[in-house]
C-alpha cells in the first residue's frame, strides 16, 4: 500500500476543495487534494462564477488571465413570472470590481484553479482517487485512506478537510451531528441543443405550477425542470411526450428540438437537500461546502459559499499548518466565521422556498409577480439588495493568506 505523509489532506475537487488546495499551497503549505472523478467534466454541476469570486481572483492577480476563458456576463437577473417579466438583481449597484456574474462551465472554472495551484511547489492533486475512510489514531483524525488508480493508499496528514460535497462519506463517518433543514422540490436535469437564432441570456421562468431555468452552455442549454420533491413518478406515469408538451408550454423556441428528449435516462433527478453541520470539525479534521453546508439551488449561491468556506479556512489555517500546530480551536475559529453567513442564506433559500417555489408548484400563486416583487421594476436601485445577497453573499471574504515566494 502506497504511504504517503502531506500537511494537509483536502478531500473533493469541486470550488471548496480546489480552492482551498490553492491559497494553502501558495502560503506555502504542503497540500494534497484527492478527487474522485478522473476530471472536473459534471454537467450537474452549477456555472456562476460571483462578483465576490471574481474579487478573489482580482485580490490573487489572476483575474485577467481569468476572464480571458469563454465566459457570459450577466449584469441582471430576471425571470418570466406568470405575465411579468421582473428583473430581480442588478450587480451594477455592487462595490466590486467586476459588477456581474461570469457564467462559466464549472470544470473550466476547477481547471483554471488546479493550474493556478500546480504552479506551487507544495501543491498535489490526485484525479481518480476516492477517499474511503479515515485515519483516526487516539480519538484524532490522522489522515484518510483512498482508493487511487495503483491500488489503496494511506496519506498521513495533520488536518483532513473534507470538502467531498453534500453526499459526503465522511460526514457519515466523523459521526458528527446534521441538522436537516429540507427542501420541497427536486431538480430534473436536462439538455436540449442551443441555435444561435436563441436568445442569449439564461433564462428563469414561472407559471402555476412549474418554474424552469435555462442555463447557456454554447451550443446546447442545460435545462432544470423543478418538480415537487417526490412528484418524478407521477410525471413518468404521464409518459413523455406528456412531459415534453409541458416544456414547450413553459418555453415554447423548445419546440422544434423537444424530440431530442427520447428517453427518461436524458433525465436525471437531482435531490435536492438542506442541512447543516452542527459542528463543522473533530480534531484533526474540518468540514467546509457543502459537506458542512447543502445549500438549496434557490439564488445558485452554493458554489460562492464553498469558495468564501475556503478563503477563511486558508485565512485563518496557514500560519498554525505552517508552525505544524493547528488545534481544535483554529478549527472552531473557521466555523465560528462562516456560520453566519451560512445559516443567513440558508434561511433567505428556506423563505423563497416555503413563499414562492412551493406556492409555484402546487399551482397556488397568482398568475403575475407578487407585488413586492414588482417593486423590483418601479424601482431599481432595490435590485442591489438581492444582487448583493446572490452576488456577494453576507460576508464576503478577502484574500488574508500571504504568497510564500
Ligand atoms: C442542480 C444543481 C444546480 C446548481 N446550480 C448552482 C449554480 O448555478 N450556482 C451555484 O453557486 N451553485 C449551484 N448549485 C450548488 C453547487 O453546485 C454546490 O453548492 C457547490 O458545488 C458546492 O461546492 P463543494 O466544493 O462544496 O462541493 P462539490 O461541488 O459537490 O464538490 C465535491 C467534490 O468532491 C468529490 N468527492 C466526493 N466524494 C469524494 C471522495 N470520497 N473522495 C474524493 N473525492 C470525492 C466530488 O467528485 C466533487 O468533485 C447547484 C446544485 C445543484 C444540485
Amino acid at each position: 500500500m502506497m504511504e504517503l505523509k502531506t500537511t494537509c489532506s483536502v478531500v473533493g475537487g469541486g470550488p471548496a476543495g480546489m480552492m482551498l488546495g490553492l491559497l494553502l499551497a501558495r502560503a506555502g503549505v504542503e497540500v494534497i487534494v484527492l478527487e474522485k472523478h478522473g476530471d472536473f467534466l459534471r454537467d450537474f454541476r452549477g456555472d456562476t462564477v460571483h462578483p465576490s469570486t471574481l474579487e478573489l481572483m482580482y485580490e490573487l492577480g489572476i483575474l485577467d488571465k481569468f476572464l480571458a476563458l469563454p465566459h457570459q456576463k450577466v449584469t441582471q437577473l430576471g425571470g418570466q413570472i406568470g405575465t411579468d417579466f421582473v428583473t430581480m438583481a442588478d450587480f451594477s449597484y455592487l462595490p466590486t470590481k467586476c459588477k456581474y456574474i461570469a457564467f462559466m462551465p464549472q470544470w473550466d472554472f476547477l481547471d483554471f484553479i488546479a493550474d493556478q495551484a500546480k504552479q506551487y511547489p507544495g501543491f498535489s492533486v490526485h484525479m481518480n482517487t476516492k477517499a474511503t475512510q479515515l485515519i483516526e489514531e487516539n480519538d484524532c483524525i490522522a489522515g484518510v485512506v483512498a482508493e487511487g488508480p495503483d491500488g489503496e493508499m494511506r496519506i498521513k496528514a495533520d488536518l483532513v478537510v473534507a470538502a467531498d460535497g453534500r453526499s459526503s462519506i465522511l460526514r457519515e463517518q466523523a459521526r458528527l451531528p446534521l441538522q436537516e433543514i429540507g427542501a420541497p422540490m427536486d431538480v430534473l436535469w436536462m439538455r436540449l441543443s442551443r441555435l444561435p437564432s436563441d436568445p442569449p441570456q439564461t433564462l428563469g421562468r414561472i407559471q402555476p405550477g412549474v418554474m424552469f431555468v435555462m442555463l447557456n452552455r454554447g451550443d446546447y442549454w442545460q435545462c432544470g425542470y423543478i418538480i415537487a420533491k417526490g412528484a418524478l413518478e407521477k410525471l413518468q406515469s404521464e409518459g413523455l411526450e406528456s412531459f415534453q408538451k409541458r416544456v414547450v408550454k413553459i418555453v415554447p423556441f423548445t419546440a422544434d428540438r423537444i424530440g431530442e428528449l427520447q428517453s427518461w435516462d436524458q433525465i436525471k433527478l437531482l435531490t435536492v437537500q438542506v442541512n447543516r453541520l452542527k459542528k463543522w470539525y473533530r480534531k484533526g479534521l474540518l468540514f467546509i461546502g457543502d459537506a458542512a453546508h447543502a445549500m438549496s439551488p434557490v439564488g445558485g449561491v452554493g458554489i460562492n459559499l464553498a469558495v468564501q468556506d475556503a478563503v477563511a479556512a486558508a485565512n485563518i489555517l496557514y500560519k498554525p499548518l505552517s508552525e505544524g500546530n493547528c488545534t481544535e480551536e483554529d478549527l472552531k475559529k473557521v466555523q465560528d466565521r462562516r456560520t453566519f453567513p451560512t445559516v443567513a442564506t440558508q434561511d433567505f433559500q428556506v423563505a423563497v422556498q416555503n413563499n414562492v417555489v412551493k406556492p409555484t408548484l402546487e399551482g397556488t400563486i397568482v398568475s403575475g409577480a407578487p407585488w413586492p416583487v414588482k417593486l423590483l421594476n418601479l424601482i431599481p436601485p432595490l435590485r442591489g439588495i438581492p444582487a448583493a445577497v446572490i452576488g456577494n453573499g453576507f460576508r464576503p471574504e478577502h484574500i488574508r493568506s500571504p504568497e510564500k515566494k
